[in-house]
């Protein structure tokens, strides 16, 4: 490129819209648990663009069917069979063990879709009077950036003056199954689905009480609604586990995965069901122009079938005990750091301080100085998610930069 970082910084400044506060760095290339920057400096990603790049930045077996499928058919629409589409469907349901899947682009749009489907089941098949369903969400939740779902979000900034919003949603405590089956003691009749996310993710890897998560399916069971599992960010071997449901041994009513279903080479994501719920949905009434499209689907089919045979569950869950036993000790050594909480290699470092310090920030600009990039979630909560193909060495470095960080501070 022949402009400078800072050059780059502005151009995005004055023609972007500023929705989003980047650390300032600019990147321009990325490999594997590496990025550099566009004067050549190298980091470690602990980002993974908020875990869409589990298999690692330009995975050459991605990239390369991505190529492959880019010079032969990228888009018919849905108006016309693909040569892809099934084969992925087949692929992803089975590994999933669901029926069927109904292919979106982002993470939102695969949620709005779970939002529609369960909507229409409860008036179709679970009876609920018409325009009374009920959608239970959790407190602190992150889902997207669509009206109807921040019209269930409790964060200021995500819903203020873009109102008016969405109705027919109850918010309880995450990680409180009283709260859960309160409310579905009150009104479980007219209750279409449980949206939850296995860990919440946004809300800075909050890990809910063991059992939390069985509890909750068992109480939808019982009452006939819909436990749906947002695994856009938690899912595909993240957290140790192919979803991090597995970790209780559940199969959730409705599946949604996004994000590292294409290990971050295209916008891919996906809602999985049976045929009894998938089956409200008939021609006309949901849709995407890209959804599903040839190249979405040969490069989804490929990611997956790399997070398999590289066994990234499994380096996540090796990585993420090691990750944390490292930091424990940390946590013993410096007062900044107050704890350390996750599950694979989903984790944050909770900062000794106030949420409204700029602490957990300033600590992220050192980090990077030292070649380490990770972002404050929620204030004081700073994430760490690196890529799952992480090798045990590569991870001895970044605990030796986040402690080299800790000293410095
Ligand atoms: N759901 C969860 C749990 C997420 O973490 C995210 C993104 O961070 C989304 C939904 C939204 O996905 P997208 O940004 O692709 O719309």
């Amino acid at each position: 490129t022949n402009y400078s970082a800072q050059e780059l910084i502005g151009l995005e400044e004055k023609y972007g819209a500023h929705n989003y506060h980047p650390l300032s760095v600019v990147l321009e290339k990325g490999e594997g648990v590496y990025v550099w920057d566009v004067d050549g400096k190298r980091y470690f990603d602990f980002l993974s663009a908020y875990s869409a790049v589990n298999q690692g930045h330009s995975h050459p077996r991605i990239i390369n069917k991505l190529k492959e499928q880019a010079d032969k058919l990228t888009l018919t629409s849905r108006a016309f069979y693909n040569a892809e589409l099934g084969i992925y469907e087949k692929f992803v349901t089975e590994l999933f063990g669901f029926d069927k899947i109904l292919p979106m682009n982002t993470g939102a749009e695969a949620v709005e879709t779970a939002l529609k489907i369960a909507r229409k089941w409860g008036y179709e098949k679970k009876g609920i009077p018409a325009g009374e369903g009920i959608i239970v969400v959790c407190k602190d939740n992150f889902h997207g950036r669509t009206t109807t779902i921040i019209s269930f979000s409790n964060d200021e900034d995500a819903r203020k003056h873009f109102d008016p919003y969405t109705s027919g949603f109850i918010a309880v405590e995450y990680s409180n199954v009283d709260a859960l089956k309160e409310v579905i003691a009150e009104k479980g009749d007219k209750i279409c689905g449980f949206l939850v996310e296995p860990i919440q993710g946004e809300a800075g890897v909050n890990v809910p009480a063991e059992g939390y998560l069985k509890a909750c399916f068992d109480l939808c069971q019982e009452n006939n609604i819909l436990f749906i599992a947002d695994e856009i960010q938690t899912g595909i071997a993240r957290t140790g586990k192919m979803l991090a449901i597995d970790h209780e041994n559940i199969k959730p009513d409705m599946l949604i995965l996004g994000k590292a279903l294409s290990g971050g080479a295209y916008p891919v994501s996906g809602v999985l069901t049976r045929n009894e719920v998938m089956d409200v949905i008939h021609p006309g009434q949901h849709g995407s122009t890209y959804g599903g499209n040839p190249l979405a689907c040969a490069v989804a089919r490929e990611a997956l079938q790399v997070v398999l045979d590289e066994k990234l569950a499994d380096n996540a869950e090796k990585l993420g005990q090691i990750f944390r036993a490292e930091i424990n000790k940390l946590v013993e050594e410096f007062p900044l750091f107050k704890s350390v909480r996750g599950k694979g290699l989903l984790n944050a470092i909770l900062i000794n301080d106030t949420p409204e310090s700029d602490t957990a920030w300033n600590f992220c600009v050192k980090m990077m100085e030292n070649g380490l990039l990770a972002k404050p979630t929620h204030g004081n909560i700073i994430r760490f998610a690196p890529p799952l193909v992480m090798n045990e060495e590569q991870l001895m470095e970044c605990i030796a930069i986040i402690r080299k960080t800790a000293a410095e501070f």
